[in-house]
């Protein structure tokens, strides 16, 4: 099939041809996206980059990544377009102009960016069919990751919905149609295009039969069957963007599926819910655990207002060890140190977290708090009127509190 295409090609090759124009590289790819395997001659060489008189090796762009492969068997790394052709980098290449090779790229990766390239079309034309009003912002055909981002978020329920009329067209093996229009064409309305982002006067339509129509010079399956299957596996916020909803074809997409389910399965199975409770049991979890926080956070408090206190003349050091998180405990300190007051506290977990808070500027806290975690084992740091650190795993927190107090008792009792 690959080869008929390119007899195809050879037969429009002159057609196709617009008198005048200088075309360094005759693309290959624009005309047969299965023709891999090709004869060119070498135009020029630039260091390790060498041009042809035609290439198979598609450039990327339209959010397509470039082709890989090799002239003469060396390796194909990158391929770039410049305004005099197409140039392909190959390190240790030994080619003069004049040369002629023979040059493959690397039809796996080429397919899969096709198949990418066809879902990327389908997936939006079928979210765009959901959610009339989205657009699109970018889109990533790489050949591991492939993203579109997409002008907002769009719920799990829709994606799964356009992502099963998508497979349903797979599996109906819809053909892909490419045909060009002219710029000014009125019908040109009626098609999703970038026209800001494409050169020339001639614009390249990708038809999916029944499915999706929208304008993109980059490379297509002939037919849906190709692609095999379609998921959507990840959403993530990509900033003032929008939205990147991720995707896999093929093989890697039944992989991501059945991965994904199964932990869904191993999820229910520790929550003791079945698999189709799973997302109340979790929504119902998240709102018991977000209660027992203000519950633990409201015990905490009260615990905290029993501190133990000791005086150094008119000054009052407020201590103790908590089963309390550690902002309940830099919020009391926070608050004795404003009233001029001193606090020596650790949480009673292992490894403990500790703070030292000074409302007397006598006592230097970072220093106090750096020494004494030093001798009892812990690391601290923060302002000299308020410092907080951890303990070592394993170390007594009672004995910070005891170092901690002694120290600021030796501060204020000598100054
Ligand atoms: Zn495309």
């Amino acid at each position: 099939m690959r080869h008929i295409g390119f007899i195809a090609y050879l037969l429009n090759l002159t057609a196709n041809l617009e008198p005048g124009k200088d075309i360094m590289t005759e693309e290959i790819f624009a005309h047969d996206g299965y023709l891999t395997e090709f004869e060119a001659v070498v135009s020029a060489t630039d260091g390790d980059w060498v041009s042809l008189d035609c290439t198979a090796f598609y450039p990327g762009g339209g959010g397509q990544a470039h082709d890989t492969g090799a002239l003469r068997g060396k390796r194909v790394e990158m391929v770039e377009r410049r305004k005099d052709g197409i140039w392909h980098l190959c390190p240790g290449h030994g080619l003069e102009a004049g040369d002629k090779i023979w040059c493959s790229v690397d039809w796996d990766r080429r397919y899969e960016l096709m198949k990418g390239h066809t879902a990327e079309h389908m997936l939006f034309g079928a979210l765009n069919r959901l959610v009339p009003d989205l657009s699109i912002v970018k889109i990533d055909i790489e050949y591991g990751d492939k993203y579109v981002i997409v002008d907002r978020d769009v719920s799990w329920d829709i994606v799964s919905d356009a992502v099963a009329s998508v497979n349903k067209a797979i599996d109906e093996n819809l053909s892909v149609f490419k045909s060009s229009m002219d710029r000014d064409d009125p019908e040109l309305e009626h098609i999703r295009a970038k026209l800001d982002r494409i050169e020339g006067s001639e614009i390249s339509v990708v038809e999916i039969d029944g499915f999706d129509i929208a304008a993109c010079g980059g490379l297509h399956v002939m037919e849906t069957e190709e692609i095999g299957f379609v998921f959507a596996d990840r959403k993530v916020s990509s900033g003032k963007e929008g939205y990147a909803i991720h995707f896999k074809v093929g093989e890697a997409a039944k992989k991501a599926s059945s991965e994904l389910a199964y932990g869904c399965l191993k999820t229910s199975e520790a929550l003791n819910s079945k698999p189709s409770d799973v997302e109340k049991t979790a929504a119902n979890l998240r709102s018991e655990l977000n209660e027992t926080r203000i519950l633990l956070k409201k015990a905490g408090r009260a615990l905290v207002e029993g501190a133990g206190e000791k005086r150094f003349s008119d000054i009052i050091v407020r201590y103790g060890v908590f089963p309390a998180e550690i902002d309940t405990l830099a919020e009391a300190a926070e608050n004795w140190k404003t009233k001029g007051q001193i606090a020596v506290l650790a949480t009673e977990t292992d490894p403990s977290s500790v703070i030292l808070a000074s409302g007397d500027a006598r006592v230097d806290c970072k220093k106090i708090l750096a020494n004494v975690l030093s001798s009892v084992g812990g690391r601290g740091g923060g302002k000299k009127d308020f410092a907080r650190g951890g303990m070592s795993k394993g170390a007594d927190p009672a004995a910070f509190i005891e170092k901690a107090i002694s120290a600021v008792g030796n501060v204020l009792s000598i100054l």
